[in-house]
């Protein structure tokens, strides 16, 4: 599986490298990461057994400056994964214009079987057997699939107390009483319903009473949900890892939301409702889809049967190329990831900047600077793709990969 996530995101980087007779060269270079750490390490568990876990750090490209990434917790989380995930990472950035480069990282466990004292333990080794390649001014990590706040600031006490003073900016993601920046929990979601909002404008769909399926109700598709259902649409179908719930007369997600949000609340609970499986939910009927769960959701076996018109991406690599064939074949309109979940990595660049300077911004503020960020980059996209006449994921792709083997260019191949 993950090993096709790698061919997948190589795949997507030889179709726009033959959109822009990239030098062969150069293509070699940014279909491999540049720096790849792998770790075992111990943790003794509460039972007193030591088990050993498996993790990673990889920087895709630097070229444009730190790289940037999450950390994500998943029993599914590999090296190729991984890999791919930091390449998507180098494309978003340069998408959104940040001074970053792609990075990810991720332990291979399951995250629901561990206690707190085990997840904190985990955390602390992994932080401090990364912490040869992360800093504040060279890799910073964030929150990804099975992280949040908490374990930033697990990572961020690790590395301070290492380090001998607190380091603020080598994670973003944090608690706000720790250096985080207001509206970084909401982001991601955030940006996703702007990025909903400027397709359907595009397309002349109207948002008001607009049916919309979500699968994935972690901290992107709860809040984009939520955001959605604020703004006037009606949230007919959502899921998490046990399966998803349809009502076709709308979700009261506010209440689902403060419900299941964390670790513990499952949709299941919620019963006036038919139950779907995460598959059938994606062929739900609605207007809009946002897959914000994990990868290859959307494949040649089901693409046929979506019945959406406009698909945000709020999970990274929920499609795969023959899907996206599919999509634009049916003109359904899809919004890609690199863009459409880039909120998140937009408000982790705020929160650098403001842990940096030592000064910070209001909710308002750096909300308004989101928006301002998405549509710009949702505008860069759109008019090469009506330029080079192809399809949102690849001229955002056209866009992320002409921005960093320019740089590469300017910078000159050391020595
Ligand atoms: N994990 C998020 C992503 O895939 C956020 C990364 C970041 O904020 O650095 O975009």
């Amino acid at each position: 599986m993950s090993a096709d996530v790698l061919a997948m995101a190589r795949q997507q980087l030889g179709i726009a490298a033959k959109y822009l007779d990239l030098d062969p060269g150069l293509h070699e270079v940014l279909s491999r990461p540049k720096r790849q750490l792998s770790v075992n390490f111990p943790v003794v568990m509460d039972n007193g057994e030591v088990q050993v876990f498996e993790g990673f750090r990889v920087q895709h490209n630097g070229t444009r400056g730190p790289t940037k990434g999450g950390i994500r917790y998943h029993h599914d989380v590999d090296l190729d994964e991984t890999t791919a995930l930091a390449m998507w990472m180098t494309w978003k950035c340069a998408v959104a214009n940040l001074p970053y480069g792609g990075a990810k990282g991720g332990v291979r466990v399951d995250v629901k079987k561990l206690s707190i004292r085990e997840l904190e333990k985990l955390t602390r080794r992994f932080a401090t057997e990364i912490n040869i390649v992360i800093g504040e001014r060279g890799d910073i990590p964030a929150p990804d699939i099975g992280t949040n706040g908490r374990v930033m600031s697990w990572i961020m006490d690790t590395i301070s107390m290492q380090a001998g003073y607190t380091t603020p900016g080598v994670v973003t993601g944090k608690p706000i009483e720790l250096g985080g920046s207001e509206g970084r929990v909401e982001a991601t979601g955030r940006g996703c319903v702007v990025a909903m909002e400027e397709a359907a404008r595009a397309m002349g769909m109207n948002l008001q009473g607009a049916k919309i399926v979500v699968q994935g109700f972690g901290n992107v598709g709860s809040v984009a949900a939520k955001i959605a259902e604020d703004r006037g649409a009606v949230i007919v179908g959502v899921s998490d890892a046990q399966g998803g719930i349809y009502n076709p007369n709308g979700l009261p997600i506010h209440q689902l939301y403060a419900k299941c949000s964390g670790r513990d609340g499952h949709l299941s609970e919620y019963k006036d409702c038919e139950t779907v499986s995460n598959q059938e939910l994606l062929e739900l009927p609605c207007d809009v889809l946002i897959p914000s769960a994990i990868s290859q959701q959307l494949t040649k076996e089901n693409a046929d049967k979506v019945q959406a018109r406009l698909i945000i991406e709020g999970a990274n690599g929920p499609t795969t190329p023959e899907a996206d064939d599919i999509f634009s074949d049916k003109g359904i309109l899809v919004v890609p990831d690199i863009l459409a979940n880039a909120g998140g990595v937009i408000v982790s660049y705020f929160e650098w900047v403001q842990d940096l300077q030592n000064f910070f911004w209001n909710e308002s503020e750096v909300n308004n600077k989101l928006d301002v960020h998405m549509r710009r980059s949702y505008a860069d996209v759109e008019s090469i793709m009506h330029q080079f006449k192809t399809n949102m994921r690849m001229a955002a792709m056209i866009i992320a990969v002409k921005r960093v083997s320019e740089a590469t260019i300017t910078r000159g191949i050391f020595p």
